[in-house]
């Protein structure tokens, strides 16, 4: 398959999740993740109408995003950030999506350029406990929610979670949950950044707004260079 119809593919099988869950054509949009793909290969996915992008790696990220400064690309960060790298993130990502942890939170306010809009952010949770590392636990949620949602050039839009590979049913129910009481608790928010290739029929069916896709757009991924 072309990259063209593995993308075209991707966006029939979110529409096909929305139908499926009896939700609205055109709820779920797609992050398309392009971690270890070149520009080339980024721009060539934009001429399909994607303008989403989302990258891990802020050095790589940093460099394709320059690379494509002439496209009208959103750029959303989505992986673990260290302290030392949240400048480049503040200066050239429309969102964060795997905000963890407070310090990190007000780094990227403090370091957001005068003149930019605030950076969206949404709140990485931590679906399934002991078995993955990152995300905030669904008992410290609200209170880091009210935290972020406090800092001046951050705005709070949702949540994003990364199941773990065996994660079952009762995860996405868990997802569903939180959701739920996030929006009750911030009716503002808009955004569940949730599901990937694997995982995005469930994800949709569990209330995910945006699906995070990679692999079934890009292919298999070279780690060669990480
Ligand atoms: C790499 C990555 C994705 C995309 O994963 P695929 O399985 O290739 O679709 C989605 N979300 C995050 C946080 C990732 O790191």
């Amino acid at each position: 398959m072309t990259l063209e119809e593995r993308y075209r593919k991707v966006v029939e099988r979110v529409r096909a999740a929305e139908r499926a869950a009896g939700r609205p054509e055109g709820s779920v949009a797609v992050l398309a993740v392009g971690k270890t793909f070149p520009a080339e290969t980024i721009a060539a996915c934009a001429a399909f109408g994607q303008r989403a992008f989302g990258e891990n790696y802020v050095q790589e990220a940093a460099a394709k995003i320059d690379a494509l400064a002439h496209l009208d690309l959103e750029w959303r960060f989505i992986g673990p950030l260290q302290a030392n790298k949240s400048r480049i993130v503040a200066e050239r990502f429309d969102w964060v999506e795997s905000v963890d942890r407070l310090r990190i939170a007000e780094r990227l306010s403090a370091q957001r350029p005068e003149g930019m809009p605030p950076i969206n952010v949404t709140v990485e949770v931590n679906l399934d406990g002991e078995a993955t590392k990152s995300g905030v636990s669904p008992e410290e949620l609200p209170a880091f929610m009210d935290a972020v949602a406090a800092l001046p050039n951050l705005r709070l839009r949702g949540l994003m979670a990364i199941p773990s590979p065996d994660a079952g049913p009762e995860t996405y129910a868990r997802m569903r949950r939180l959701w739920d009481e996030a929006r009750a608790r911030r009716p503002e928010l808009d955004t569940l950044s949730f599901g990937m290739s694997a995982d995005i029929e469930p994800a949709v069916a569990a209330g995910s707004t945006q699906v995070r896709v990679g692999s079934a757009i890009f292919g298999a991924r070279d780690y060669g260079k990480h």
